[in-house]
């Protein structure tokens, strides 16, 4: 994991972003709330369509996160020149790299598409024809090896360019199954403790073999060291979403790692055009926002905000469980998705309403919430709300349940 020493000096070699002069302090900006007001038309409202509180999390029904104020100002800067977009990428790609700290790295069309064009550029390495061979793996390393706790769907993107999947259950196994069709190994961060083989032992495979290995971490900021940690631990290829804890543009991600197998990856994107990814493309605008979403993602106090999620929770927590029969926990998943999260319980008997009804009245009431849950239990946490919103979702939640 990279050191603190580190990080302090990563991040103090950051463009002093305006406003954050004074970093300690918990404002909108630290706490990347800062953002931009709609001013004209309410073009949500034109198209009939009911905005709500996000007590969810980054889903991309419920369109993910939300830009601050300086993602979308180096959006709206992107649209006022034209540049070349291959050096666009090249030299986003090298302050990104420089920035986290490790070979090289390129803005993707999401988590997704970087998994897409990561492996792309394993399949194909620099061979031009190969790369408009593609989705056809004929004579082509066309094999991609994962645990099989490990897949949960998004795997698809590895498909995409043709790969077949070969799933495994434990590192001995893993090992028998690599064979000289074998392109690569893939690593699904969020449920590393449901597999059998852990990062280092899974690194260690695939350096023995010679085959690259790939970590999927779409959703796994926070903590911010995660952006560092994995490229040291030596995974060849890291994707990150954009559009969730880094609040860039929703359709942007991060592909990090070893700058041969990204500059191959790249060839498969615009503007080459009889390639699989042509319809991966970043433009110009989301590029920078994104970029400037990172910077800002780094510069900012995370422990503040951390406190800020925790005050938030305890807050609902202790409104929802005021009600009689009402129970409440506070959890932190260990890897994905990794904030002060909420469940609420209760007794069926003494509220007599079922979480999913609770969940519909939430959702329909004025202002409109949305939450996560199941038959048993509601979740929610604050990450994605704009803050002070917590005391609605608060009140709301008690207003339900105590008239139940
Ligand atoms: C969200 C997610 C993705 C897809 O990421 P996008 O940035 O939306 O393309 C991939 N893998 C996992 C585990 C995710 O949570």
């Amino acid at each position: 994991m990279i050191s603190r020493r580190k990080l302090l000096k990563t991040l103090s070699s950051l463009p002093v972003i305006g406003g954050l002069a004074g970093a300690g302090l918990l404002t909108p900006q630290t706490i990347g709330a800062n953002m931009a007001k709609p001013v004209g038309r309410n073009l949500f409202k034109e198209l009939g369509l009911r905005t709500f509180i996000n007590a969810a999390g980054t889903y991309t029904s419920m369109t993910g996160s939300m830009m601050p104020k300086e993602v979308v100002e180096a959006i709206k800067f992107g649209t006022t020149e034209y540049v070349d977009l291959d050096q666009l990428h090249d030299k986003v790609g090298e302050r990104i790299a420089n920035l986290l700290d490790c070979e090289y790295a390129t803005v993707s069309s999401g988590a997704f598409g970087a998994m897409t064009i990561g492996l792309a550029g394993v399949i194909c390495g620099m061979d031009q024809k190969k790369v408009a061979q593609l989705p056809d793996t004929t004579g082509l390393k066309n094999e991609v090896i994962l645990q099989e706790a490990h897949d949960i769907g998004y795997t698809h993107a590895l498909l995409n360019t043709g790969a077949k999947l070969v799933k495994v259950k434990t590192a001995k196994e893993l090992e028998k199954k690599i064979n000289d069709k074998t392109a690569m190994l893939w690593f699904l961060n969020a449920n590393t403790d449901q597999g059998e083989v852990g990062y280092e032992e899974f690194v260690a495979i695939g350096r023995k073999h010679g085959i690259p290995t790939f970590i999927d971490c779409a959703a796994d900021v926070p903590p911010v060291e995660n952006l560092f940690k994995f490229t040291k631990l030596g995974f060849d290829l890291v994707a990150f979403s954009g559009g969730k804890g880094i609040r860039g543009p929703q359709s942007a991600g991060l592909l990090l790692g070893r700058k041969d197998l990204i500059k191959a990856a790249r060839l498969h994107t615009p503007p080459r055009g009889t390639t699989i990814a042509r319809g991966m493309k970043v433009n110009k605008e989301e590029v920078l926002g994104m970029m400037v979403a990172l910077e800002l993602y780094l510069n900012k106090d995370h422990k503040k905000e951390w406190e800020l999620w925790e005050n938030q929770i305890q807050l609902i927590s202790d409104s929802a469980t005021s009600v009689d029969g009402v129970e409440s926990e506070i959890h932190v998943p260990p890897h994905a998705n990794h904030v002060p999260s909420l469940k609420i319980t209760w007794d069926q008997n003494k509220v007599k309403i079922t979480p999913e009804e609770a969940r519909k009245k939430l959702k329909e009431g004025h202002p409109s919430i949305a939450t996560v849950g199941n038959k048993e239990t509601i979740g929610i946490t604050t990450w994605m709300m704009v803050p002070g919103q917590e005391r609605i979702v608060a009140e709301r939640l008690k207003e339900i349940l105590a008239n139940a």
